[in-house]
């Protein structure tokens, strides 16, 4: 029997191409001069694709009529319609859980980053200024005594409040439903967390439902001693309204390990000393991105091989 097709429309991680080599036939249109024309020869032989950030629309999905599954490297797949796709019947899988830790770890990484001012303070040491002009500046803020606000308490939110409760932080969330089996406070209302809480931590998904929900408003609820970490999505944060919050005072800094338009960071963010900036590296070690990699491979192979994909994002459920 011939190996099942699977697309890959970009280079992805080694572990990823060995993987799906042994048990299918790809098709690498990146290789190509025209990928859009190798995308078109291949079309009839791909059954799967392995995606890595591209867009996944109604356009691409026309392209490809015997596509069964799109396994998506990400936990995050804001960048596939999975309604399109679940509308079509084509299985959408992403990486839960292997990257929650790791993103945690950074996520508080980067708030301790921005409220003792580390990424300024190594700055000081290597530009010389420790020996010219003396000790850095004592920090205004300290995670001392902090009230965390979490958007989005899924994997990746609970497994930072477990690491903040240990930090000695009050913990509240916002999301659209109440979670079972935490001791956190629950507010029906971002508004209501941000006026609550001086520190926001973003770890909701992007999309439409999310798109710009921290905004002028919420900045100014978080208010002037404020703390904005963003590990979610850029969507969700209108970047105008934080540039203008950050500049005038409004909130007293910001973390970010993503952006609107990356990797595309606007210059007058760039030019902020109270933005600590970070390339979108929540998960990126080489021990995760291969645990992601495997698991991209094995929602592929078990998919095949058994007609059940391991991780199923939640439009596309497993049919009993
Ligand atoms: P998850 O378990 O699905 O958690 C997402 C949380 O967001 C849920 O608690 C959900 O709660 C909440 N949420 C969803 N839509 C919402 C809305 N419209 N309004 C308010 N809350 C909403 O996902 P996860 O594994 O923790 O990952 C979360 C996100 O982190 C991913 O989607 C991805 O964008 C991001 N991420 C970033 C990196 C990085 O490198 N920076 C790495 C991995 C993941 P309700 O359903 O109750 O609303």
């Amino acid at each position: 029997m011939s190996k099942p097709g699977i697309l890959v429309p970009r280079p992805m991680r080694d572990v990823v191409m060995r993987g799906l080599e042994k048990r299918f036939a790809l098709y690498k249109t990146f290789e190509s001069e025209d990928p859009d024309r190798a995308i078109a020869e291949a079309a009839d032989h791909v059954r799967g694709a392995a995606i890595l950030g591209q867009k996944v629309d109604v356009a691409f999905l026309d392209k490809l009529p015997n596509l069964e599954i799109v396994a998506n490297f990400g936990v995050g797949y804001d960048n596939v319609d999975a309604h399109d796709c679940s509308a079509r019947g084509i299985m959408v899988t992403n990486t839960p859980d292997v990257l929650t830790d790791e993103v945690a770890d950074t996520a508080l990484g980067l708030l301790i980053m921005t409220v003792r001012e580390l990424s300024a303070a190594e700055r000081w040491v290597r530009g010389g200024s420790w020996a010219a002009k003396g000790a850095f500046p004592l920090t205004k803020t300290t995670l001392i005594g902090r009230k965390l606000g979490i958007l989005g308490l899924g994997r990746i939110g609970k497994a930072i409040a477990r690491r903040a409760e240990a930090f000695g932080l009050e913990i509240h969330y916002h999301g659209r439903s109440r979670q079972a089996g935490v001791a956190y406070t629950y507010h029906d209302t971002l508004s209501g967390l941000a006026q609550t809480c001086d520190t926001l931590m973003l770890v909701a998904p992007g999309g439409e439902q999310t798109h710009h929900m921290v905004d002028a408003t919420i900045l100014k609820a978080l208010g002037p001693d404020g703390i904005l970490i963003n590990i979610g999505r850029g969507s969700v944060v209108n970047e105008l309204d934080l540039i203008e919050a950050l500049s005038s005072g409004t909130i007293h800094a910001a973390g970010l390990d993503v952006f609107e338009h990356e990797p595309n960071v606007p210059q007058a963010l760039l030019d902020l000393e109270n933005a600590v900036v970070l390339p979108h590296v929540g998960s990126a070690s080489v021990h995760t991105r291969d645990a992601m990699g495997q698991l991209v491979v094995g929602n592929l192979v078990s998919w095949f091989d058994t007609g059940r994909a391991i991780t199923p994002v939640s439009e596309t459920p497993q049919k009993e």
